[in-house]
Parts: C-alpha cells; sequence; structure tokens
C-alpha cells in the first residue's frame, strides 16, 4: 500500500472552510496517513498570517513585558475556526496555556512556532487523529542544523500503530531542549522530514496553486504549467524567486529518492507538479523547464594582471567575506579578472565600504568596480544540456529586447544560465526568454 505525507499551507489552513477542505481531501484517499501543517495564513488580501500576529506577540512582550494585546487576535482567530468547525473540546484552555508559555520563555522561536502547535491540534481534533508535537520528534543539533538520525528514528517510533497523525510544521527543539524554528515558509521542510522519516511513497505538498509555473505569471499571462521538475532544477527555480516550496525542503526526502507532488487544495482535480529525482527530458521536449529572478544582488568586479598564475588569489577575496560573514551567490570569473555577486540583503553601504578596503588591503587589485541593484535571472532545464544554441538563442531574445547583460554565469551542471541585468530590466527579460523558448512548443 502506498503511504502518503500530506504538507498543508497556511491559506489551506486559514479558516474553517479551508480546514473542512483538508479534512475532505485527507479523508479522501486512505494513504494520506500523515499530515503536517502550517500555521493559519491570509483569509483575504489584507488579512495577517498568524504567524505574524505572533511575531507581534513577541514584538510586543520585547517592548512592554506582556503581549495580551497582540495574543487576543491570535486567540479571536482560533476561537473562530473552532466555532465554524462545531468543534466540541476546551480551546480556550489550549489558548490560555499557549499565551502563559509564551510570556513565560520570552523566545521569538517560541512564539512564533505556536501557530503551527496549534493549528495541528484543532486539525488532529477535526480529523480525529493523533497530534504529535514536533517539539518531541524533530531535533536540532548543537550548531542548529537538523539532527536527522535522531529526528528520523523518533518520527518512525512516534507513530508506530497510529493510523492517522498530525504533526506541527516550522518548529523542533534545540540541544538545549528550546523550541527552535526552521527560516520562513519551514514547514515545507517539516513536512518533508515527516516523508523521510516515515518511508512515505510521496510527499504531497498542498497549497493555493496547482503547481509550478513556467514563470512568474505577474510577468507573463498564463504561462505554461510544468507538469514534471527535477529536484535540481526544483532548487534552481526555487532559490532564484519561485517560492511554491521553501527551496531546503526537497534535502529530506532527496535521499531517499521520495518524489514531492504539488498540489491546490481548492482544485484538488488539478494533476499538480511533480517533482522527481530525475529529469524527464525527451528528446525533442521542453529545452527550458522554467525561468526564475530574482532582484537587488550587488556585484564586486576585481581585474588584476595576472590573476590567474597567483596562488590562492580567489580564496584571499573569499575569506574576506568570510570574515565578514558575506556569503556569495556565484563566482564569475576570466583570466585576469573575476567578480562575486552578494545578495543586497547582507550588505548596506557601511559594510560595503569595509568589504572593498579589507579586499584592496587583501589582494591590491589593479582595478575594482561595484555595480547594485542587480536583478538574477536562472533559465532552467536539463534539456538545455543536449540542445545546441540554447545560450546563442537567449542572448539573442536579451538583445532583441533592448536589454543590457551585466552578467554571465553558466553552471557547470549544463542545465541553468544565469545572467545578471538592471533591477528595472528583469520582468521585460524575462518575458523575452519566455516567448522565445516557450512559444510554438509542442504540448507535452
Ligand atoms: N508559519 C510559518 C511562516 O509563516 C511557517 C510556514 O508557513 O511554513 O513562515
Amino acid at each position: 500500500m502506498a503511504l502518503k505525507v500530506c504538507k498543508f499551507g497556511g491559506t489551506s489552513m486559514a479558516d474553517g472552510h479551508t480546514m473542512t477542505k483538508v479534512k475532505n481531501i485527507v479523508e479522501g484517499d486512505a494513504d494520506r496517513r500523515f499530515v503536517v501543517v502550517s500555521a493559519p495564513g491570509k483569509r483575504f488580501s489584507g488579512d495577517t498570517k498568524v504567524t505574524d500576529l505572533l511575531y507581534k506577540c513577541y514584538s510586543d512582550i520585547l517592548s512592554h513585558g506582556d503581549c495580551k494585546r497582540a495574543f487576543a487576535d491570535v486567540r479571536k482567530r482560533f476561537e473562530g475556526i473552532v466555532k465554524e468547525l462545531g468543534l466540541n473540546f476546551d480551546m480556550a484552555s489550549v489558548l490560555d496555556e499557549t499565551e502563559r508559555r509564551i510570556e513565560e520563555e520570552r523566545s521569538e522561536d517560541f512564539t512564533a512556532s505556536r501557530g503551527e502547535y496549534l493549528a495541528a491540534i484543532v486539525m488532529s481534533e477535526l480529523l480525529g487523529a493523533q497530534f504529535i508535537d514536533s517539539e518531541d520528534v524533530v531535533f536540532f543539533d548543537e550548531k542548529g542544523v537538523l539532527d536527522d538520525k535522531k529526528t528520523y528514528a523518533a518520527i518512525a517510533a512516534a507513530v508506530q500503530g497510529k493510523s492517522r497523525a498530525v504533526f506541527p510544521g516550522f518548529y523542533g527543539r534545540d540541544v538545549n531542549g528550546k523550541v527552535k524554528t526552521f527560516s520562513r515558509g519551514g514547514s515545507d521542510i517539516s513536512g518533508s522530514i515527516v516523508a523521510r522519516a516515515v518511508g512515505a511513497s510521496v510527499y504531497e505538498n498542498w497549497t493555493d496553486v496547482s503547481g509550478f509555473l513556467a514563470c512568474d505569471p505577474r510577468i507573463v499571462d498564463s504561462p505554461k504549467w510544468i507538469k514534471t521538475l527535477s529536484y535540481k532544477e526544483l532548487r534552481e527555480l526555487s532559490y532564484m524567486g519561485a517560492n511554491v516550496l521553501h527551496s531546503d525542503s526537497i534535502f529530506p526526502v532527496r535521499r531517499a529518492n521520495i518524489p514531492i507532488v504539488i498540489k491546490n487544495t481548492f482544485r484538488p482535480e488539478d494533476e499538480g507538479t511533480s517533482i522527481l529525482p530525475i529529469a524527464q527530458y525527451k528528446p525533442g521536449g521542453n529545452i527550458v523547464t522554467g525561468i526564475a529572478g530574482k532582484k537587488d544582488f550587488t556585484v564586486i568586479f576585481i581585474e588584476k594582471s595576472n590573476m590567474n598564475s597567483e596562488i590562492g588569489f580567489v580564496c584571499k577575496v573569499l575569506s574576506v567575506l568570510a570574515r565578514y560573514g558575506i556569503s556569495v551567490e556565484h563566482i564569475p570569473s576570466g583570466i585576469d579578472t573575476m567578480s562575486v555577486v552578494i545578495s543586497g540583503d547582507h550588505l548596506d553601504n557601511f559594510r560595503l565600504e569595509q568589504v572593498l578596503e579589507s579586499i584592496k588591503a587583501e589582494v591590491e587589485p589593479d582595478f575594482m568596480r561595484v555595480t547594485e541593484n542587480i536583478a538574477l535571472i536562472a533559465t532552467v532545464g536539463h534539456g538545455m544540456s543536449s540542445s545546441v544554441g540554447t545560450s546563442a538563442r537567449l542572448f539573442k531574445a536579451l538583445a532583441e529586447e533592448g536589454v543590457n547583460v551585466k552578467m554571465i554565469d553558466q553552471g557547470s551542471s549544463e542545465m541553468n544560465i544565469i545572467v545578471g541585468v538592471k533591477n528595472e530590466d528583469m520582468e521585460k527579460s524575462i518575458a523575452a526568454i519566455y516567448r522565445e523558448f516557450f512559444t510554438n512548443i509542442n504540448p507535452d
């Protein structure tokens, strides 16, 4: 028998009406035994996600000692959900105890995690399923990284003999016994962890869209839906801004070759996108799988004669950045030149000045230039490596659109061409690349 782990995102958990859809989906398939939930998300545009209400609780605790007012909004959301669902259990006591613990713990991660905790309690009541607290089964090591062996063993033991169970996503426990969260959107990672631990045949990730599209629909009208993606293509696309799924969520399932299927809670009959260990590229099929872009990168260009023969040059530059705790996204290089591409989030003007001074002192370059406000666009697809002329087509499309390409980096995997353009050129560049590769192709 197949075994499915289903993760439901914030919009699927937004209110009683959407939670009833979740219940119908889970109960509609006996294989859907283990459920991971996010905190309730927005019910309408302009609404506030429960996790954001909880971050407000934490900032209130810091500024005036308690979170009475902010927690009242959280309480109202959950009381409304329980009432709408007609559930008959003592949610008021659960909420009182949660508020008390938030004020006692005074921890940002603990506070933020309570949206998932409360949502999982409600969902387990609704499904008549066992609630398993992720605090007891998901563990981080002393470096704050998932302790996978301990976690997988604890989850496997906890589900023994349970026909159905519900886990809160987003958090686990650190070596000091304190609750710790993943980064935002991290319930996707929790779902993947549970799928791996129970040996699922598939990890279904239920959202409010019917899978991945070949590019952002705000840029191109009705872009092509992606039927299948490989794990690697997903990494590239989600890192570069295609934000259907947290980009780290493939790691747990990847080692066990468990496919991820993106499904739509509001259109469950839609096939969705399957993310598989190996690309499904067929000769003559789509060369490009998807295009994604992200803005606000900074490029530091460095030139020095005979750079290529100076042993350790690149290493010295990178160690300066490491000293400042700055991670590098790309390093396009030539014989006497190299560039480092850094995400703008890591830099303010003051730090940039310091970094440049340190690089000068360390490697004495002939010339350095900084270009800010650069957008990176990734054109991704396994078919690219076996098709002649892909980059020529891509650059021709950009040239015809009048876009000045500031940087080029072809990933060594040959499934990815990254171009850097000015922030303001990003949308028209993506649209031009899309037209080039997705117009007049055979539907697969
Ligand atoms: N609720 C958390 C967030 O808003 C985690 C998640 O939804 O996956 O980021």
